[in-house]
Order: structure tokens, then C-alpha cells, then sequence
């Protein structure tokens, strides 16, 4: 599922650079010309965001302003595009709650990649955090053979198949998006999709299932990603 990214940006070239670039790379981007817009579209609903891009120079509210005001409401990243370096200062110096920032000029694909870094740091708990030392009690990892053992019974998986369930198994009752898991296991692969997850998924779930038809340990989120739960 497409994430969506809310540019706050007054000068038009610039948006409509970052909407193309943010739509080349998958997200769904939507461009407001003022702070205030941009307020008011989050007051409505904010979980449809994502992230914020939010250039400091707007002809209404400044930027500092604008990410003040919707600290007091929303925890949503925000990444700043600045002019000039005395704003920087002001960034980095002032607890205002900027998640990262970039400088005018600066390269869209540069930016995307910034967006994307954030993204992926933010992992959303699906229960109470678990130790990471603490693998769901049917499973045993043997890291040091690349074998994952279930119900006793070594798992008979393809190296990228291996990779997604070490993930999965490591951070029990974590959900991971599918753009976080082919970030962490297709760490070297072009091209791959989100249908690449969903397959290698499918596949797993076909031979937990052969050891034990039961348990179905996987969960899927719908439009989110996919967990395993710890018990
Ligand atoms: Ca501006």
C-alpha cells in the first residue's frame, strides 16, 4: 500500500519536482501551498500522512511555526526544507520536533531517500515491546547454520524466505510494513514489489502449515504489513 507524504511548499517548481520524485519511488504525494492548509488537512485526519515535508519559508505561517502547532496534536515525521543556514540553526538548536531536514537546492531523489530512512526507523509495536532476544516459543533460530526449526522440525526455505521469517521471529509482535521488511531483507535486490513480500509470505505460511496446520503463526495486517505474535 502507497504511504502518503503532505509537501508544504509554496514554490510551485520545487512541489511539483518532489511530487514526481515521490511518486516515481511509490508514495503518494499530495502538495499544499500553506501552513494553515496543512494544519487543517492534518486536524481532519492525520493518520492518512505519513510524513511531512514542510519548507520553513510559507507565505502565511512560518514553518517553525506550523510544526509547533501540529506537535500539539500529531507525532508524524517531519522533514524540513530550508533556504538559508541561519534556519538550520534554528532547526537543530530548537527542540521544535523536526524529524531531519534539507537545504534549497537540493536533489529530489536525495530527499526521497531521507523520507524513506525515516520511514524505515519507525516500526509500529503491535503489542507490548518484547525483548529482541526473545524468539516465539515454537520456533528455535540456529543464526549460525541459517536454520530456523519449528515445532522441532527444520524449515526447508530459500534464502530470501529464511531472511523474512529471521526478521519476523526476531521481533516478535513488532509489525513490519512491507517496504521495512524488502528494506531488511531484499537489502540488495532493484525492483523488488510489495507483491514480492506477499508471495514469500504465502510460501512460508505453506510450510509452517505442513508441520502444523493448526498454529498460523504469521499475521496479516491488512494494508499494513505483517507480524509474528511472541506466544
Ligand atoms: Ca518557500
Amino acid at each position: 500500500m502507497s504511504q502518503t507524504i503532505l509537501i508544504v511548499e509554496d514554490e510551485v517548481a520545487i512541489a511539483q519536482n518532489l511530487c514526481y520524485a515521490l511518486a516515481t519511488d511509490g508514495f503518494t504525494p499530495v502538495h499544499v501551498n500553506l501552513g494553515q492548509a496543512a494544519l487543517d488537512m492534518l486536524q481532519s485526519d492525520q493518520s492518512k500522512i505519513a510524513l511531512i515535508v514542510l519548507d520553513v519559508g510559507l507565505p502565511d505561517l512560518n514553518g517553525f511555526e506550523v510544526c509547533r502547532r501540529l506537535r500539539q496534536f500529531c507525532q508524524t515525521p517531519v522533514i524540513f526544507l530550508t533556504a538559508r543556514g541561519d534556519e538550520i540553526d534554528r532547526i537543530v538548536g530548537l527542540e521544535i520536533g523536526a524529524d531531519d531536514y534539507v537545504t534549497k537546492p537540493f536533489s529530489p531523489r536525495e530527499l526521497v531517500a531521507r523520507v524513506r530512512a525515516i520511514l524505515r526507523r519507525q516500526l509500529l509495536p503491535v503489542a507490548a515491546e518484547t525483548p529482541l532476544d526473545q524468539v516465539p516459543e515454537r520456533f528455535e533460530l540456529r543464526a549460525d547454520e541459517a536454520r530456523i526449526f519449528y515445532f522441532g522440525e527444520c524449515l526447508t526455505l530459500t534464502r530470501y524466505e529464511y531472511l523474512l521469517l529471521k526478521t519476523l521471529i526476531e521481533r516478535p509482535n513488532f509489525l513490519f510494513s512491507r517496504a521495512q521488511l524488502m528494506d531488511l531483507v531484499w537489502t540488495h535486490a532493484a525492483n523488488t514489489m510489495d507483491r514480492t513480500v506477499d508471495t514469500h509470505i504465502k510460501s512460508i505460511r505453506a510450510k509452517l502449515k505442513l508441520i502444523n496446520d493448526q498454529d498460523d503463526p504469521i499475521q496479516t495486517h491488512r494494508g499494513m504489513g505483517y507480524s509474528i505474535a511472541l506466544a
